[in-house]
């Protein structure tokens, strides 16, 4: 027999499946790099949707936030919590000697060390400090350590960062000038978005690694790290395609390699981006044999 459809679950689906778990992040994950950022639960009015039949076909759990209230005006929508408002970020330190900048960012690594500032520390194979040259002129800003970035404490050498090493390349430049850093240092559990306290607490570091390298161009990988670089919320679309001005550098957005990797159509249009902090950077691409 069928078990009973329980109205917060219409779906029939177990939320403690870590397989079910699993998808419903993969998908928010989606939903978020395209700029869809708030979501929430409905319970779902029985009354609407009488037969058992009806409901098994009733959208999924996670919805999007706009139309049932228009579309159903009976229903009763669960209040949400407001956003934690974002911390200012610290005032931009003083410049550091280009021939100080290796050891002043090892400082700040020491500074850092055995982290336990928030609760990704439990879960931390490696801690993932940032990569690159210290005095690069083009650096780009992810979200956090995955599963490969874990084990090697290095960013972006999973699948994503052979698709990042690609782009860089295309770009007319070698890994090994730009420099790397994520929003959050330590893998957040089955790669989730990084929790605003997570990422609050990892930051201030990562504002002082740009405030040592200082520069000219900082590319944002997706929604995580232009929310976290800009203390703002807005959607993808909404940063991408403009040059804008953040601790005396040039912040351009585009999709996390991740993204592209999921949907390989949206690479031409991050093509576009990086051509944006080309012209900033002054480079032409490399021209293909
Ligand atoms: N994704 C990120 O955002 N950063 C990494 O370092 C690896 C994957």
């Amino acid at each position: 027999m069928t078990p009973p459809l329980h109205p917060l679950n219409p779906n029939g689906l177990d939320p403690n499946d870590p397989a079910t778990r699993d998808a419903l992040q993969a998908r928010l994950r989606f939903y978020r790099e395209l700029g869809i950022g708030e979501f929430y639960r409905r319970e779902v009015d029985l009354s609407v949707s009488s037969t058992a039949e009806t409901v098994a076909e009733a959208p999924p759990v996670v919805v999007a936030p706009e139309p049932p209230a228009a579309l159903f005006p009976q229903f009763q929508e669960t209040e949400i919590a407001p956003r934690k408002p974002f911390p200012a970020a610290p005032p931009q330190a003083p410049p550091v000697p280009p021939e100080q900048h290796f050891a002043a960012l090892k400082l700040i690594r020491d500074e850092i060390g055995d982290c336990t500032r928030c609760p990704l520390a439990a879960g931390r194979n490696k801690l993932v400090f940032g990569d690159g040259d210290p005095n690069a002129r083009l650096m780009f800003v992810g979200e956090g350590p995955g599963a490969d970035e874990d084990a090697s404490g290095v960013p972006f050498v999973g699948r994503g960062g052979q698709l990042l090493n690609n782009m860089i390349q295309a770009m007319g430049l070698k890994r090994e000038q730009v420099y790397i850093a994520n929003v959050v240092k330590c893998r957040p559990p089955a790669n989730r978005t990084p929790e605003p306290d997570e990422a609050n607490t990892c930051s201030p570091f990562l504002f002082r690694q740009i405030d040592v390298v200082r520069p000219q161009v900082i590319v944002a990988l997706g929604q995580t790290a232009v929310t976290y670089l800009t203390g703002e919320k807005r959607s993808l679309a909404a940063w991408r395609g403009t040059v804008h001005p953040l601790r005396g550098t040039k912040l351009i957005v585009t999709y996390h390699p991740a993204f592209l990797l999921r949907d390989p159509n949206q690479k031409k249009h991050a093509w576009a981006d990086l051509q944006i902090a080309m012209r900033e950077l002054g480079l032409t691409p490399p021209v293909r044999k």
